[in-house]
């Protein structure tokens, strides 16, 4: 999810010439010993593990000149080189920034990424990440080390997008989870890219079941379970109210409109209550 990028397409969108705003500076965060956060910039939140011999990056921020920076942080930070990338998934805001990494890397995220990215290369103008491609794709969840840190590539199937993958970090307790857990908006269902309200449920469920206390997201700041519970019971209480209106032979926009959501709800992109209408009404 880009949020900057949704401002200035609505001030497009309603004629005004707002300036695009400067990306915020970025800020790195120790949150636990060796693991950092990096917010600001543009794109995404990122982080990194600092290693024995290594540095591990988790997502590329949004453009190179935003990935240089982080890189230069990381050296603030470590003399350890960074080796390893993972990615949650394969939104711009957290995949295009790339190319400002030196080439060569060991890039871990799940198969449905590398598609979706090749997908952007392909249809979006994005070239620039033919090189970038992950080199090490995985389809199920994986545990390994690396630079002596453990740990577990976690895939709980479809949700935010059909791809994303959570990193956790077990004795640490510290997972990085992308775009599966925003704050202050409902969850954003990339239909398109395979995502699922329904899966969305399922992932939550497993992420309340992990041995960890801290839950980094793309885009807020860090989480606990309890942000977690109250996410699942919202998602769960709109299907079930978005059923029993389905139930009722009620039209999409009188559900919309009896849930209280704008025309404009979502910007340009669907709202929950779309892809929780889409999914229970689509044809086996
Ligand atoms: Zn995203």
């Amino acid at each position: 999810m880009n949020f900057p990028r949704m401002v200035v397409l609505i001030a497009l969108a309603c004629g005004t010439a707002l300036a695009q705003p400067q990306p915020a500076p970025l800020t790195v965060t120790p949150l636990r010993d060796g693991v950092y956060l990096v917010k600001g910039g543009s794109g995404a939140n990122t982080g990194f593990v600092v290693g024995e011999k290594e540095v591990v990056v988790i997502d590329a921020k949004m453009t190179e000149a935003s990935a240089r920076e982080m890189l230069a942080e990381i050296r603030k930070v470590t003399p350890n080189p960074v080796r390893t990338l993972l990615l949650t998934h394969s939104d711009g805001d957290h995949v295009n920034g790339l190319p400002g990494f030196p080439q060569g890397l060991r890039i871990l995220a799940h198969a449905n990424t590398r598609k979706d990215m090749e997908a952007a290369i392909q249809t979006q103008n994005q070239g620039a990440l033919a090189p970038y491609l992950p080199n090490e794709t995985l389809t199920q969840s994986r545990t390994l080390s690396i630079g002596g840190v453990p740990m577990e590539l976690l895939y709980f199937g479809p949700a935010h997008t059909s791809g994303n993958l959570i990193v956790l970090l077990p004795r640490k307790k510290i997972a990085f989870v992308g775009d599966l857990l925003l704050v202050g908006r409902d969850p954003l269902i990339h239909r398109q890219k395979g995502g699922s309200s329904a899966g969305l449920v399922n992932v939550l469920r497993r992420m309340l079941a992990l041995d960890a206390d801290t839950f980094v997201s793309g885009h807020a700041d860090p989480l606990a379970k309890s942000d977690i519970q109250a996410l699942l019971s919202s998602v769960e209480a709109k299907q079930a109210k978005v059923k029993a209106l389905i139930g009722q032979g009620q039209t999409l926009e009188q559900i919309k409109s009896a849930m209280g959501e704008t025309a404009a709800a979502g910007g340009r992109f669907p709202t929950l209550v779309d892809v929780i209408y889409q999914e229970l009404t689509a044809k086996p």
